[in-house]
């Protein structure tokens, strides 16, 4: 099997990547086994911040690395809280302060609309001219009570429209089919077929 390393120590990352690569004969393994510590997330876009941690990866290991920048951006909010979304709220993360400070920036906001992005980045090697980069969206209405107990994040707040159902109500598979991580791997996938 082909060896990448992960851009990411997230268990459920992790587990995710390396099921649906196996198929591809590629054993996915966390930077944390080769000790790479977490890179800086500096920049202010996803693509930008996903290039530098796969980057990080490569140059630190040795092995192709994979990365992956995902948030919601709010369309009201000028696309915030976008890549700053783990921390919208400050240090310590906390998704419940998160979707507080989004829910009363919304208030008296009669557009509603948001969408989930999510950006793959894979290098060959740190210095790989031509990464590999995918992005997949999911767009949906940002609601005031939140609803569900499946997801994470702002997954609560989020209301699918043509299910009428949070994205924190529908199953794990629905939410893999429709998600901007589910539609970004499968972007990726096709793009590997065709250039490793
Ligand atoms: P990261 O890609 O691990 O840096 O995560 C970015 C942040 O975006 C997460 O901590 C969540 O707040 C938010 N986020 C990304 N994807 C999802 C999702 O599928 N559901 C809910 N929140 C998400």
């Amino acid at each position: 099997m082909k060896k990448i390393v992960l851009a990411s120590n997230n268990a459920g990352k992790l587990r995710e990547f390396a099921q649906l690569l196996a198929t591809f004969d590629y054993e996915v393994l966390p930077q944390s086994a080769f000790n790479v510590p977490e890179a800086d997330e500096p920049h202010c876009t996803f693509v930008e911040n996903a290039l530098a941690k796969a980057r990080h990866a490569a140059k630190l290991t040795g092995l192709p690395a994979l990365a992956d920048d995902s948030g919601i951006c709010v369309t009201a909010l000028g696309g915030a809280p976008g890549v700053y979304s783990a921390r919208y709220a400050g240090e310590p993360k906390s998704d419940e302060r998160n979707n507080q400070k989004m829910i009363a920036a919304l208030q008296g906001q009669s557009d509603r609309r948001a969408h989930y992005v999510a950006v793959l980045v894979f290098v060959r090697h740190a210095g790989d001219p031509q990464p590999i980069v995918v992005e997949g969206e999911w767009h949906g209405e940002i609601i005031d009570t939140p609803r569900g107990a499946g997801g994470f994040g702002y997954d609560p707040y989020f209301l699918v429209p043509d299910l009428q159902q949070t994205a924190a109500e529908i199953s794990a598979e629905e939410k893999n089919k429709r998600s901007h991580r589910g539609k970004a791997l499968t972007l990726l996938i096709e793009r590997l077929k065709l250039n490793t």
